[in-house]
């Protein structure tokens, strides 16, 4: 089992980094003067150990950037983090896929998952909800597309766009086809924001809004008359990715 690694990646804000079987995940610590948030709490509680160990005494909160197993199933792992902060969506998918999820992944690998405690988001929003931690302040905005209830979590401050699951490098896993084009459109609006420098998605690499361009490009060109050819290079699971993208808008791969 990998184990998370932690760094500060400017002063005030860590990344988590984990390893999983098929593909790597990021989460971060935003560190305020009077309290903290934790941008996702990866797949298993003891992921969140070197995060706990970090936060030691701080008042801290977590929000989830969706309810997608790799990202909220290591809740239990910060017991003093009791403000958990999501989309309204979220907090109604873990009366519906999220345990499906898990018991799922329980009965393909058994013994593997039995530490995780699925934690509800307590605090849901529809549209976006402003967190200040005290001298750093965090915009949270529903961003949906890779999933109904996705997030972004913007420090206009630092420049700093964490992005969850709405981009991701090489390309983003599509859910479904009909949420396309508003996803599109969310994203060409944070495109062209430029009070953004730093664009940190869950998945893949670090950039600026290059990356959010990036997405654009593909998410744009599933829809074309000739599906879009991807490098052989790729990992097997963003392989399989795009050919499940293209399936979600009824196409075929090449
Ligand atoms: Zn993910």
């Amino acid at each position: 089992m990998s184990e998370v690694l932690l760094k500060e990646f400017r002063p005030g804000l860590w990344l988590s980094e984990l390893s999983l079987a098929d593909f790597d995940v990021r989460g971060a610590v935003i560190v305020g003067e009077r309290s903290a948030l934790v941008w996702d709490t990866l797949s298993r509680p003891a992921d969140m150990a070197p995060v706990k160990a970090l936060l030691g005494d701080a008042s801290c909160m977590v929000a989830y950037s969706h309810a997608d197993w790799d990202h909220v199933w290591g809740t239990a792992g910060l017991p003093d983090c009791v403000t958990i902060v999501a989309h309204d969506l979220c907090r109604v998918r873990f009366d519906t896929d999220v345990p499906a999820k898990l018991d799922a992944m329980r009965s393909q690998e058994p013994g593997q998952w039995e530490d995780v405690r699925l934690i509800p988001p307590a605090v849901t929003f529809a549209t976006a909800m402003t967190v200040d931690l005290g001298g750093v302040v965090v915009e949270l905005h529903h961003l949906p597309g890779h999933t109904e209830d996705c997030l972004i979590a913007f420090v206009p401050q630092w420049g700093i766009f964490l992005a969850g699951d709405t981009v991701e490098t090489p390309f983003p896993v599509v859910g479904e086809a009909a949420a396309i084009p508003g996803w599109l459109n969310s994203l060409e609006r944070w495109a062209g924001d430029e009070r953004i420098e730093t664009v940190i998605p869950c998945h893949g690499d670090i950039g600026g809004r290059d990356i959010i361009q990036a997405n654009i490009d593909y998410l744009g060109s599933l829809t074309r008359e000739a599906p879009p050819a991807v490098s052989d290079t790729l990992s097997p699971f963003y392989v399989t990715t795009h050919r499940l993208n293209l399936k979600a808008l009824g196409r075929d791969a090449l």
